[in-house]
C-alpha cells in the first residue's frame, strides 16, 4: 500500500475544539499530512494563538472561533467559508465537555448543556458540512465518541448518553450520505492525557482502578489518535463507513 493513500494535500479540515487537547493533536497530525486546518474553539485568543503556531510550523491554517452550541454562529461560519471559497472536505466533530455528578443531582439545564455540546453540535455542524459536500460528491466526517459510546460509568450520565448518541448519529450520517460519496465514522478515545482529565490523572485510587482495566497499563497520549484520524480522513478509508474505532489501549476488548 502506498503512503500517498494517506496524503491530505489540497484538503481542508475543520476540527472543532482544536485550540488544545485531542483536537489540537488531530489537527497537527492532519496538517503534517498536508491538510489546511480550520482551528476552532470558544476562546478567540486561544484560536488565534493556535493559528499562529500552525503557520509558524509551515502549515496552512485559518481560525473560526465559535461555540459549537451556537447554531446561528455555526451557520454564519459556514456562510463565511462559502464567501471565501473555502470548501470544507473533512469535519472532525471533537469539541466536548464533561460534567461529573450523581445522576439524581443533575439539573435539566446541566443535562442539556452536555448533550448540546457533545452531541447536538455534531448534528448541526455535520448537517451544514454535508449540505456543501453532497453537491461536490465527496466528504469525510469524523465524530469523536468515547468509551462512553459503549460503556457506562457512574457520575457521567449525560456524557455517556451523548457519546452513545454519537455512535448512532455517525451510523445515520453514513447510511444517508454514503450515496453522495461521504463517509462518516467515529473515533472512541480511551483515557487520554488532556485538560479534561486533569482531576483524575493525579488521583491514586482512580489510577489504581484504571490500570487494572487497561491492557496497555497506561494513559493514552493525544498524538496516538492521529493515525486513526488520518486514516478516516483520507482515501485509505473510502469503503469504511458508519464505524467507530476505539483507540483505548485495549480497554473495551478487556471488558
Ligand atoms: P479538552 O477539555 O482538553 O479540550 C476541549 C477543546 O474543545 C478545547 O479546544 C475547547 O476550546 C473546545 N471546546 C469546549 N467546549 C466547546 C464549545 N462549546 N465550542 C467550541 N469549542 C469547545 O478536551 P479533550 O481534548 O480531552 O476532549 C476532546 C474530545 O475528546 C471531547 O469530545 C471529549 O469528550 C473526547 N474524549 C476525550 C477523552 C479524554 O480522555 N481526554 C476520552 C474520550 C473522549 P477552548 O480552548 O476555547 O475552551
Amino acid at each position: 500500500m502506498s503512503t500517498s493513500l494517506f496524503d491530505l494535500s489540497g484538503r481542508t479540515a475543520l476540527v472543532t475544539g482544536s485550540s488544545r487537547g485531542l483536537g489540537r493533536a488531530i489537527a497537527e497530525g492532519m496538517a503534517k499530512a498536508g491538510a489546511k486546518i480550520i482551528v476552532n474553539g470558544v476562546d478567540p485568543k486561544r484560536v488565534e494563538q493556535a493559528v499562529a503556531e500552525f503557520r509558524a510550523a509551515g502549515h496552512q491554517a485559518e481560525g473560526a472561533a465559535f461555540n459549537v452550541t451556537d447554531e446561528p454562529a455555526i451557520v454564519a461560519a459556514f456562510n463565511d467559508f462559502d464567501k471565501k471559497n473555502i470548501a470544507v472536505d473533512i469535519v472532525v466533530n471533537n469539541a466536548g465537555i464533561q460534567h461529573r455528578k450523581p445522576l439524581v443531582e443533575f439539573t435539566t439545564d446541566e443535562w442539556r448543556k452536555v448533550i448540546e455540546t457533545n452531541l447536538t453540535s455534531a448534528f448541526v455542524i455535520g448537517r451544514e458540512a454535508a449540505k456543501r459536500m453532497i453537491p461536490r460528491k465527496h466528504g469525510k466526517i469524523i465524530n469523536i465518541g468515547s468509551l462512553g459510546s459503549e460503556l457506562a460509568r457512574p457520575t457521567i450520565a449525560p456524557y455517556t448518553a451523548a457519546k452513545g448518541g454519537i455512535k448512532n448519529l455517525t451510523r445515520s450520517m453514513a447510511v444517508e450520505w454514503a450515496q453522495h460519496g461521504i463517509t462518516a465514522n467515529a473515533i472512541g478515545p480511551g483515557y487520554m492525557l488532556t485538560d479534561m482529565n486533569e482531576a483524575l490523572v493525579n488521583n491514586t485510587d482512580f489510577n489504581n482502578w484504571l490500570m487494572g482495566r487497561i491492557p496497555s497499563k497506561r494513559w493514552g497520549k493525544p498524538d496516538e489518535l492521529v493515525g486513526a484520524a488520518i486514516f478516516l480522513a483520507s482515501d485509505a478509508s473510502t469503503y469504511v463507513n458508519g464505524q467507530i474505532i476505539y483507540v483505548d489501549g485495549g480497554m473495551i476488548a478487556a471488558m
